[in-house]
């Protein structure tokens, strides 16, 4: 693809150059001086002369702060229709956050009919047919392993907070309310408590949470949110039905025997205000801190339960399922399960076959076609995952994640800070004893501490190994692959002589 750029003017092409505060002095090729090098390079070897086209640039002084001059000039000049072309080394050097990035590269640019491409990545969005536009779609991949790694980090800073025991909740689970002398402390509701229980009895009486809604609606229960208005503002459509989730999840809450449980949810990312829930495993949970409403037998007991009945209810889902199609009557292909002794056979089915007995059977054997169409697609990307600017990555996001953790950890220390002061002062207004002040004290100071700790620890500039940072990668690749595959691959077409062709949402293949 040489001379795709003679034919516009130098004028109407744009160099965009950013330096971000994260990068420092820590990352030598994402200098301005290479910026520019590697665009200047790049115009010249495709045909228009780099000394005359204009350049805009951002060098990280104005920092986390949204100004970006150079950027916010380069508008302006595209909004006058000055320029047709924007130029970056890569695409990451076009916004700080992968929400920025797609905003301007699917909307803005397209928009503006801007040809926008992005050296490192290949990125060109005058061709239509470039497939490489689609990297996009895999930086979404990856970059979403950052956010996780990320969510670990946001806990971090959470964790501090509630390995205090504290309940750092705002409303308190259904069922208690929060003491009056201390908001961190959960006492029982005596009506909602009953509730609960009985909802723990109908299950055990019923086996069905399904069930349980239908009493509750007939004896007309209010539902968690009406008991606790804290849906005033919300206009709620029937206040007696209550959600089959909210019954599941009362029912597998361990709060209820008397266990701190917390850390359950976390956003995904800072940028993110949707709630996650997080592995078990990361969960919080402390013993014996307030009262039981459900014995530990009763709690249990259901939960086996629960668990029995879920399992029978699941399907199997495999790596492949939902994106199976018969190629010849367009029907999807399901996955059966066939018992022979000790045997279980997988095989491919197409519905219309099986359902009406129209078309063929699409039989396939489901564990060859899946390897034969997993390989296919590993080769296709592997060289895109080896070429993968890790480090560059990793720099850019995990630098900035810190500074934000820090701003975090540092509020909380000012929050202490205030803390201290006010039980000194009400120690010398008598408000408090001489050994709740001393008590209070010490948790605070110990607080600070750990913060402090904290902070130092995230400070320091860790050594980097890229080949562990690769590893991650791969690991992570690894544990997620139906979650890449469902996000890459539209349908898969398979005829009756087992013919099969992949048909990607993106056109990177
Ligand atoms: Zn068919």
């Amino acid at each position: 693809m040489n001379n795709i750029l003679s034919i516009y003017k130098p004028n109407e092409i744009a160099k965009y150059i950013r330096l971000s505060l994260s990068d420092d002095n820590i990352n030598e090729s994402e200098s301005i001086i290479n910026q520019r090098k590697i665009i200047n390079e790049f115009i010249e070897k495709n045909g228009n002369e780099y000394t005359k086209t204009k350049e805009f640039i951002d060098d990280g002084i104005s920092g986390t702060n949204f100004n970006r001059p150079g950027w916010i000039n380069l508008l302006n000049n595209i909004e006058n229709n000055n320029i047709k072309v924007v130029i970056t080394k890569n695409l990451s050097r076009l916004g700080r956050s992968n929400y920025e990035c797609s905003y301007y590269l699917d909307y803005y640019f397209k928009e503006k009919n801007i040809r926008y491409i992005a050296i490192q990545e290949g990125i060109d969005t005058k061709i239509e047919e470039n497939s490489n536009n689609d990297y996009a779609a895999l930086n979404n991949f990856i970059n979403e392993k950052y956010s996780k790694d990320l969510s670990k980090n946001i806990r971090k800073v959470y964790k501090i907070k509630q390995k205090s025991g504290e309940y750092m909740g705002s409303i308190p689970l259904y069922g208690y309310i929060k003491d009056k002398n201390d908001k961190h402390k959960l006492i029982v509701d005596p009506y909602a408590a009953n509730i609960v229980k009985k909802i723990f009895n109908l299950y055990l009486k019923y086996n069905s949470q399904n069930k349980i809604k239908e009493i509750l609606y007939k004896e007309k229960v209010l539902i968690p949110e009406v008991y606790k208005k804290t849906k005033r503002g919300l206009k709620v459509k029937d206040i007696y039905n209550w959600n089959i989730r909210t019954i599941k999840n009362i029912l597998t809450n361990e709060m209820y025997i008397g266990n701190m449980v917390q850390n359950v949810h976390s956003k995904k990312s800072f940028r993110e205000k949707k709630l996650i829930k997080n592995n078990k495993e990361d969960w919080i949970i402390i013993n014996n801190t307030h009262e039981a409403i459900i014995d530990k037998n009763t709690f249990n007991k259901v939960n086996r339960l629960l668990d029995i009945n879920y399992k029978s209810s699941k399907k199997d889902t495999y790596l492949l399922s939902g994106l199976l199609y018969c190629k010849d009557c367009l029907s999807k292909l399901g996955i059966n399960k066939l018992n022979k002794g000790k045997y279980t056979y997988l095989y491919t089915i197409c519905n219309n076959y099986k359902k009406n007995n129209l078309c063929k059977s699409h039989s396939n054997n489901y564990i060859v076609l899946e390897k034969t169409i997993l390989d296919n697609i590993l080769n296709k990307i592997s060289n895109y995952i080896d070429k993968l600017d890790y480090l560059n990555i990793y720099n850019s996001i995990e630098k900035k994640d810190n500074i934000k953790i820090l701003e975090e950890l540092n509020i909380n220390l000012k929050e202490i800070d205030i803390k201290l002061e006010k039980i000194y002062l009400d120690r010398l207004d008598d408000i408090i004893s001489l050994n709740t002040y001393k008590e209070l004290k010490k948790e605070l100071l110990y607080k600070k501490e750990y913060i402090n700790n904290n902070i130092k620890d995230l400070s320091k500039d860790k050594e980097i190994d890229i080949n562990k940072i690769k590893d991650d990668y791969k690991i992570y690749f690894n544990n997620n692959i139906r979650n890449f595959i469902v996000k890459i691959i539209d349908k898969i077409y398979i005829d009756n002589l087992h013919n099969v062709s992949i048909y990607y949402k993106v056109n990177i293949f």
